[in-house]
């Protein structure tokens, strides 16, 4: 099964993303992880990547696409995948749906958890990310154990630069123009499912579970 994650920022689709994967046992492919793990890795497309990420702005299509495709051209994608942040834009979605046409393959769902704006830059204050390991906390709805670390590898947790509100307004404005597009590209191709992302996150995953079966 091959499904895609739609929503604004912190729309708490990568929480849902995390809870699909493990139930339906796919990998988790955010290609906002794989960009952080290269910046703390010091690698090139880190650097490259970051100088975008750090303005709320977008990884040029190009070096974004050439790296999903790498990814999921691995063996443990053989029976599909979660994809968390990919794509974000129409070019992006056009060139994952021309690969798998070439396998024969097309995406299964795209599950849009949808939450208005004026909830947003509230929710993305609230968030908090472990660097090391990519867990995601919210202060309020998703709590770590212990404040300030992270449950699953014992490092600090951070508000990370692209969560501050002033960037959180540019990645706003950057999902209405770039990537709400998609909505309408996958509901035309028949693969869309709305759930509202406002609900408690057992709610919205419980909606998500009854559409994927
Ligand atoms: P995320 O963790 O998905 O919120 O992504 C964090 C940042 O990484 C985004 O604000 C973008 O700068 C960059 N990024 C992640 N995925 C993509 C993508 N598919 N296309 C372009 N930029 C991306």
């Amino acid at each position: 099964m091959k499904i895609i994650m739609l929503g604004a920022p912190g729309a708490g689709k990568g929480t849902q993303a995390k809870m699909i994967a493990e139930k339906y046992g796919l990998p988790h492919i955010s290609t906002g992880d794989i960009f952080r793990a290269n910046i703390k890795n010091g690698t090139e497309l880190g650097k490259e990547a970051k100088e975008y990420m750090d303005k709320g702005l977008l990884v040029p299509d190009e070096l974004t696409v050439r790296l999903l495709l790498d990814r999921v051209a691995k063996e443990d994608c053989k029976n599909g995948y979660v994809l968390d942040g990919f794509p974000r834009t129409i070019p992006q979605a056009e060139v994952l749906d021309a690969e798998l046409e070439k396998l024969g393959e097309k995406v299964d769902y795209a599950v849009n958890v949808d939450v208005p704006d004026e909830n947003i830059v509230n929710r993305m204050s609230g968030r908090r990310a472990c660097l090391s390991c990519g867990a995601t906390y919210h202060i309020v709805s998703i709590p770590p154990k212990k404040e300030g670390v992270c449950d699953v590898c014992g490092s600090e947790l951070v508000l990370r630069d692209d969560d501050r509100p002033e960037t959180v307004q540019n990645r706003l404005k950057v999902y209405h123009e770039q990537t709400q597009p998609l909505i309408d590209f996958y509901e035309k191709k028949g693969v869309l499912r709305s759930v509202d992302g406002t609900l408690p996150m057992e709610e919205v995953f419980g909606a998500i579970t009854k559409i994927l079966g």
